[in-house]
């Protein structure tokens, strides 16, 4: 049996699965990573330092115009979200992102925590009031106040929610299956989720590189949408 079908029939077998799911679900929906925008400012600057809450508050011009070029509203989801959001129908399913596209949402998936935010959800940092990401896109001021917009997303130097974590947790804490999809799974504190699965839980990644990780699993070498698409509904 190749290791494609050993997954599909994991997959098919499990009764709840929780998606851990990176940047490699949305590229198939031409959403670049956004550490390949570095070319964009040739080196003067890195993506960390300018997706920070450092640059935020000491340049938010430059702040906003790197942040711009993260918004890719023409983008839909993909095979992945469409069989992820699928799945939903015969099984329990939790999704938790790394991505801040939204595309899981989009998909219709239920039950999905975007563990570093959605940039598609804007408010305003004096108010609170949320204000729509066209609105922000045109200007990062708030037309009622003039305070400052920006998108809720976890950025560098800032810290996590505690209703983010706990309901990350929960969701791998009750699936028998758990699939790493897109993702190298290197970025802390989203790939220590992994320790709080049941002991009996089974573990599957799929991934165009190979992963690391200190304890059993199945690892299927390939673009994510080719496993994704072979899953039958
Ligand atoms: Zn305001």
């Amino acid at each position: 049996m190749t290791v494609i079908n050993e997954a599909l029939e994991k997959i098919q077998a499990a009764k709840k699965i929780t998606f851990l799911t990176g940047a490699g679900v949305s590229t198939p929906s031409q959403i670049p990573d956004y550490r390949s925008l570095k070319g964009v400012y040739a080196g003067i600057e890195q993506p960390e330092y300018l997706l920070s809450a450092d640059c935020l508050n000491h340049e938010p011009q430059k702040f906003y115009q790197f942040v711009k070029l993260l918004y890719h509203p023409s983008a839909r989801p993909n095979v992945i979200h469409e069989k992820i959001a699928a799945l939903e129908k015969t099984k329990s399913v939790w999704v938790v992102s790394q991505n801040i596209d939204g595309l899981h949402n989009q998909a219709g998936s239920k039950n999905v925590v975007n563990f570093h935010g959605n940039l598609y959800d804007v408010y305003c940092r004096k108010c609170g009031q949320n204000v729509s990401w066209q609105d922000y896109l045109v200007c990062d001021t708030h037309q009622d106040c003039g305070g400052q917009l920006r998108p809720n997303i976890v950025l560098y130097g800032e810290g996590f929610t505690d209703a983010t974590i706990t309901l990350a947790i929960k969701a791998v804490e009750q699936a028998d299956l758990i699939v790493i999809a897109g993702t190298s799974f290197q970025v802390a504190p989203f790939n220590q989720l992994l320790y709080y699965h049941k002991p009996q839980a089974e573990v599957l990644a799929v991934n165009q590189t190979a992963l690391a990780i200190q304890e059993p699993f199945t690892m299927v070498q390939c673009a994510a949408e080719e496993l994704f698409d072979a899953i039958k509904i």
